[in-house]
């Protein structure tokens, strides 16, 4: 176990991980703030899986994991040109997203923690990881998602024996009504819960491990709440704290032009997050209009010199297809990233030394409706 602290994005106190605080009182995000520990030797003699990083983790090493299996995901070659493109397979989690990176880690704290009942909501991917993971620790689980999310996802979460609390209105209305729900109890929130990240940092350390322990130039992922993205960021980052990378990859998020907070964002001066009213798009995963660490989402990918990038609803769809008919399927939130790729090849963006990882984040078994013919 390393030894951390909560540290509050906005007025910097730092709280004790052994209390089972979520947020700040001030009302402000809590980051977990440490110096991990890269023992490689001991990585080294674990059997592949994020729980192979655990000195690197901010949980106690005491703690037993809460685990379901989880797999080194496979790293691939897709493409030759006009780079080395590999694309990083997060959809074989046990649930089919990567959100069981964050799933695992948060619940093995939490239960470390004595938490016995959790709130989360979620658009699908993480409720269903969430509530996965809850069944696997015993602990129970109420998931509070917007009316309007796929029935392939909320029929996930009640198998896994969650209580599943549908929402009208806007993925806000979800997030608030789950706020209000989580006041007195333990807030497993993907996006608030600093242990979360935690977990989704660890596909930079597989990365960096597949790739013979060195960074690729580029990481392309789809955004949201940032909840890959922050993780990649985070995970390289402490890399390159401890010595093992110099330079960070350049970090493209990707949205759907039709819900593009981030996007508008990262182009204003100054930077500031604009009332966004969401028009429908096939990347439900991301249709995110208020995501809460924006600042965070736009500091992490300046840092790395990337980018932010809004793609049509014809490109997401052109994407899915394309690399469903070459064999990957994947969810059409996946896809967007993949659109971001064909868009930054045809304008000659890469290098033909240029490694690009593109994580393929959810499986596409939960969406196959669009090709019911
Ligand atoms: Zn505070």
């Amino acid at each position: 176990m390393v030894d951390h602290v909560l540290r509050c994005q906005s007025c910097g106190v730092a709280h004790d991980p052994s209390q089972s605080t979520w947020a700040c009182p001030c009302g402000g995000l809590l980051d977990v703030e440490m110096s991990p520990c890269f023992p490689l030797e001991r990585f080294s003699q674990r059997p592949p899986g994020l729980w192979r990083y655990r000195e690197a983790l901010a949980v106690s090493g005491r703690a037993k994991p809460v685990s379901l299996g989880e797999p080194q995901t496979p790293l691939v070659e897709a493409d030759r040109t006009p780079c080395r493109t590999l694309l990083k397979l997060d959809y074989l989690f046990p649930t089919g997203s990567f959100k069981d990176r964050g799933a695992s880690v948060l619940l093995t704290q939490s239960r470390e923690l004595g938490v016995t009942f959790l709130i989360e909501d979620s658009s699908g991917n993480a409720g269903a990881a969430i509530a996965a993971y809850a069944a696997a620790s015993g602990v129970r689980a109420k998931v509070f998602v917007p009316a309007t999310a796929s029935t392939a996802k909320t029929a996930l979460i009640t198998a896994y024996g969650a209580e599943l609390v549908k929402v009208p209105g806007t993925r806000a209305n979800t997030s608030q009504a789950a706020w209000d729900a989580a006041q007195g109890a333990y807030y497993a929130s993907h996006v608030w819960n600093p242990y979360f990240l935690e977990g989704t940092k660890t596909i930079a350390f597989e990365i960096w491990e597949q790739m013979g322990r060195t960074a690729p130039d580029w990481v392309i992922t789809p955004v949201g709440h940032g909840t890959m993205l922050l993780g990649v960021a985070i995970g390289f980052r402490q890399l390159q704290q401890a010595g093992l990378v110099t330079v960070l990859p350049r970090i493209v998020g990707v949205q759907a032009a039709a819900c593009a907070p981030l996007v508008q964002a990262f182009g204003s001066r100054p930077q500031a997050l604009s009332p966004t009213v969401a028009a429908a798009t096939a990347a439900d995963g991301i249709a995110i209009d208020q995501p809460v660490r924006w600042r965070q989402i736009l500091q992490a990918v300046t840092e790395s010199h990337g980018r932010l990038i809004g793609v049509s609803e014809e490109a997401i769809e052109d994407a899915l297809v394309t690399w469903a008919r070459r064999g990957w399927l994947m969810e059409p939130t996946s896809a967007t990233a993949l659109a971001a790729y064909a868009h930054l090849a045809a304008d000659h963006c890469f290098a033909a030394t240029d490694t690009v990882v593109v994580p393929i984040t959810g499986s596409g078994s939960k969406s196959t409706s669009r090709f019911l013919t």
